[in-house]
This record gives structure tokens, C-alpha cells and sequence, in this order.
């Protein structure tokens, strides 16, 4: 069995008493990494200062070899903050008008991924097979063929891929795309994803499709196919199962006190809608006043890329709109929504989403959104919630029980939000059992398997 190398942004290392970082998508690669023994590659989270690092710092757990590299405090700031979270991350989620290009950051983008490929290559052996992860290393392929690498390499990008007519706005967009040439297998969240890369070829006269997933462009023939992300799902039901004895959830129930909750969970980034989904709330209370006192909005909210300015501009404005619409709607014994700007637990936040009646996700532009998904994983059911889930994230295309909405319509989203408290229990059962089984059958370590099996069989018109 070929050996796998996982490279990745950052990288979950397990602590000296072998537990690894928790989440779906690293139980999911780190089990495959332990049957067929390999390596996982990236960036430390570290700065060393202004000296480039001169080696990777390694460590055996089981089959695996953890590989990470610091990298410098120019590094960071181009290639991640400057690059990858300025420019390739709003122009994916088609933020168009927070792109900011700068010749310094496309460079370090670039610069990282060859000393990416540069440290990792001396590690690889010829039947290893690679697999690249997200946004952050789409010219990692490249720098490795340039180094003369043969092996099968894959790339799986976890975010949306834009339309052709957003994506030209990048200045380097060629570049990108004859980055992405250079994989033998290339997966997206959603097939929608995957006719924007298509239209993309066909409209800039760069490439064809070969039909059967099989694609050239750049002299090179690939598969591109999408492959939708799952989660643990039996294993998040079950936690979800044993969470309400945790003293947090507990203290949710009990200050819930009988009213229906709404949850809302999502990193600060201002691809998840929460401004709009706050306007949604706020319209639905005063649409149905019958609602005051009847329903506690939660809305988690974890800082992230506080170096950012957007993502420092949008802290203060939704915990500015959170008072806001709390002042204008909440009475003398009633704060209708409780915003909370740090991060909580797996285990906690399974025991919220079983709680709550519904799951309010509604992204303006997501990927996959893993939020949509556990929430459906975590609920009772006997007495299910229901999932109100915007149609822009990419779970939308398989949580077919989910009442869809449009997050820039704030008047049909309070009309879902009124519509999900009325539903009857028949149709919330049935919703649910629906979207359950899906999730079952296509959780993260199918999802893991389907990609690396495309990957390992060699195409028909292989390099
Ligand atoms: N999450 C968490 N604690 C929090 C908020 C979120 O563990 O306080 C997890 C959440 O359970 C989910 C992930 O972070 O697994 C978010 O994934 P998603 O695809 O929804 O959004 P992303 O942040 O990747 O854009």
C-alpha cells in the first residue's frame, strides 16, 4: 500500500500524551495516515523571527511523521495573512471588494509554497502518494514537478471556487489555474464548485473537458470531481447523546427556561452572514410579536484573523448590532439574544445544538459549512430540530430536509424562522430522518477513502 503525505496549512499535532486536536476532518486524515503509514507536512502557527528555518522539526506518533516548519515574520504576514487570507479567501467567497492586491503578498505566496515543496521533497519517496489541502498551497504541485517530482498528487479545496467572471478579477489567476494543473486529481465541496472550474477552462480557451472527470489544460491531463466533506456523524450523535449531563449545557437549559432556542454558530468572518442573520431575527420578532418572550437566540461566535482589519471592524459591529437589536426588541425580562465572542467545546456545543429547535446557518458564501451538518448529527430523534440553512453554503446541495433561504432576503428568512417554530413533529421527524441517513452513509471517512481512492488509481490519460 503507497505511503500518504498529508500537506496542509497548519498541521493538528497531538500533545506529548499522543491527543490529537479534535474535529472531523483530522481524525478522519490521521487514521488514514496510520494504516498506510506516511507523513503530515506544514506550518508550525510559528514565527522564527527573520531567519528562515533551515529544517523541519519532526515527530514520530505511530506510523505517522509530523513535519512542520516555522516559517519568517514576512512569511506569515504575505503568504498568509497578506495573500492567502486577503486576497484568495474573500475572492472565493466573492468579496470582490475586500481583495486587496499587493505585488509583496502574491510574491510570498508563491516564495512559501516553494520552500514548502523544497523542505518536504527530500522526505518523499517515489510511491508516496501526496495530498495537498485548501487554499493556502494551490502552487505546491508545481514546485514540487519543478523539483522533479513524479509521484500522484491530489488538492482538495475546502472552500467555494469562484465563477470565471469573479475569478478574472485576480491578478494572478493564471498563474492559479496553471497551479492547479499540475495535480492529478483535483476535488471541490460541491459540483457546483467543480462547472465554475470547468467554465472557467472553457471560457479562457485554456483547457477541455475530456468527459468521465478527466480534464487538460497546460499540457497536463487530470481528474476533477467534487467530493462533498462529512463529519463523524455517528460519533457527533453520540456526543451529542451524553452531552446534556455537561454542566454548561445544563446551565443553557435551565436559563432557557422553557422558551425555543435558536442556534447560531460560526467564526467571526464576514463570509457567515451574521449581520444579516441578526436583521432576520430581529424582523421575525417584530413580524410575529406573539414570539417576545418565547424565543432566546444563541449566537456563538469565535474571534478569528483578529490581524485582519475587516475581521477587527466586524467584532465591533456585531457585538454592536447584538445591543442594538436587544435594546430595541427585549423587554424588562427578556434578552433576546445572547452573543458570545469566544470559542466552546465540541462536547459543548453538540449538547447546544441538541437543544435547540433550530439551527440557524446562514452564510452569505461557505464551502461545505460543517456547523449545518452537526447540527443535524446532534438531535434527538424523537424530537428533532430544524436545520434553516442558507442556499450559498455548500451543505445546501445534500441537507435537502433543511428549509432553505436566501440570507439577503431578511423578510424570507424570518419567514422560515416563523415557519420552523410551527412545524408539526411528523414534519420535523421526517425532515430530519432524511438528512440523517445522508449524513450516515456520507460522513468524513467516506468522503477520506472516495478521494484517495481516485487518487490512487491511475487515470486512463495518466502523465
Ligand atoms: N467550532 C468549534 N467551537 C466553536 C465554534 C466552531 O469547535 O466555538 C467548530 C464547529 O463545530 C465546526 C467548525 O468549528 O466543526 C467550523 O466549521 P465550518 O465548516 O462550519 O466553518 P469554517 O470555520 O471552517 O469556515
Amino acid at each position: 500500500m503507497a505511503r500518504l503525505v498529508v500537506v496542509s496549512n497548519r498541521v493538528p499535532i497531538p500533545d506529548k500524551d499522543g491527543v490529537a486536536p479534535a474535529g472531523g476532518l483530522a481524525v478522519a486524515l490521521q487514521a488514514a495516515l496510520q494504516e498506510r503509514g506516511g507523513i503530515w507536512m506544514g506550518w508550525s502557527g510559528k514565527s522564527s523571527g527573520s531567519r528562515e528555518p533551515e529544517r523541519l522539526s519532526l515527530r514520530q506518533q505511530g506510523n505517522i511523521t509530523y513535519a512542520v516548519t516555522d516559517l519568517t515574520d514576512t512569511d506569515v504576514e504575505e503568504y498568509y495573512h497578506g495573500f492567502a487570507n486577503r486576497v484568495l479567501w474573500p475572492v472565493c467567497h466573492y468579496r470582490l471588494d475586500l481583495a486587496e492586491y499587493g505585488r509583496k503578498e502574491m510574491a510570498g505566496y508563491f516564495r512559501v509554497n516553494r520552500f514548502f515543496a523544497q523542505r518536504l521533497a527530500p522526505l518523499i519517496e517515489p510511491d508516496d502518494v501526496i495530498w495537498v489541502h485548501d487554499y493556502h498551497l494551490i502552487p505546491l504541485a508545481a514546485e514540487l514537478r519543478r523539483i522533479g517530482l513524479k509521484n500522484r498528487i491530489g488538492f482538495f479545496l475546502h472552500i467555494p471556487w469562484p465563477s470565471a467572471d469573479v475569478l478574472v478579477t485576480m491578478p494572478v489567476h493564471e498563474e492559479i489555474m496553471r497551479g492547479l494543473s499540475h495535480y492529478d486529481l483535483l476535488g471541490f465541496q460541491t459540483d457546483h464548485d467543480l462547472q465554475n472550474f470547468a467554465g472557467y477552462l472553457a471560457r479562457e480557451g485554456i483547457g477541455n473537458d475530456l468527459g468521465d472527470g478527466l480534464f487538460d489544460s497546460h499540457g497536463r491531463t487530470f481528474k476533477a470531481a467534487a467530493y462533498p466533506i462529512g463529519i463523524e456523524t455517528a460519533a457527533f450523535a453520540e456526543l451529542a447523546g451524553k452531552a446534556s449531563a455537561n454542566i454548561m449545557v445544563r446551565k443553557a437549559r435551565q436559563s432557557v427556561e422553557g422558551r425555543d432556542l435558536i442556534i447560531g454558530v460560526d467564526r467571526l468572518d464576514y463570509s457567515k452572514g451574521i449581520t444579516q442573520r441578526l436583521d432576520a431575527f430581529e424582523r421575525f420578532i417584530t413580524n410575529n410579536p406573539a414570539y417576545q418572550n418565547k424565543v432566546t437566540y444563541l449566537q456563538i461566535t469565535p474571534k478569528s484573523r483578529s490581524e485582519v482589519p475587516e475581521y477587527e471592524q466586524m467584532q465591533r459591529m456585531v457585538a454592536e448590532q447584538a445591543g442594538r437589536v436587544n435594546g430595541a426588541i427585549g423587554t424588562v425580562d427578556w434578552v433576546p439574544i445572547r452573543y458570545i465572542n469566544r470559542s466552546s467545546s465540541r462536547n459543548v456545543l453538540a449538547g447546544l445544538y441538541r437543544l435547540a429547535t433550530i439551527g440557524f446557518v446562514t452564510p452569505l458564501r461557505d464551502g461545505m459549512n460543517l456547523v449545518a451538518k452537526e447540527y443535524v448529527a446532534a438531535q434527538d430523534p424523537d424530537r428533532p430540530g430544524v436545520l434553516v440553512l442558507s442556499r450559498f453554503a455548500g451543505a445546501a446541495r445534500e441537507l435537502k430536509g433543511a428549509l432553505l433561504v436566501n440570507p439577503y432576503d431578511v423578510e424570507g428568512t424570518a419567514n422560515a424562522l416563523a415557519k420552523a417554530l410551527t412545524m408539526s413533529i411528523e414534519e420535523r421527524r421526517e425532515r430530519w430522518r432524511g438528512m440523517m441517513d445522508h449524513l450516515l452513509e456520507h460522513d468524513v471517512s467516506r468522503w477520506c477513502n472516495d478521494f484517495l481512492r481516485d487518487l490512487i488509481v491511475k487515470t486512463p490519460a495518466a502523465n
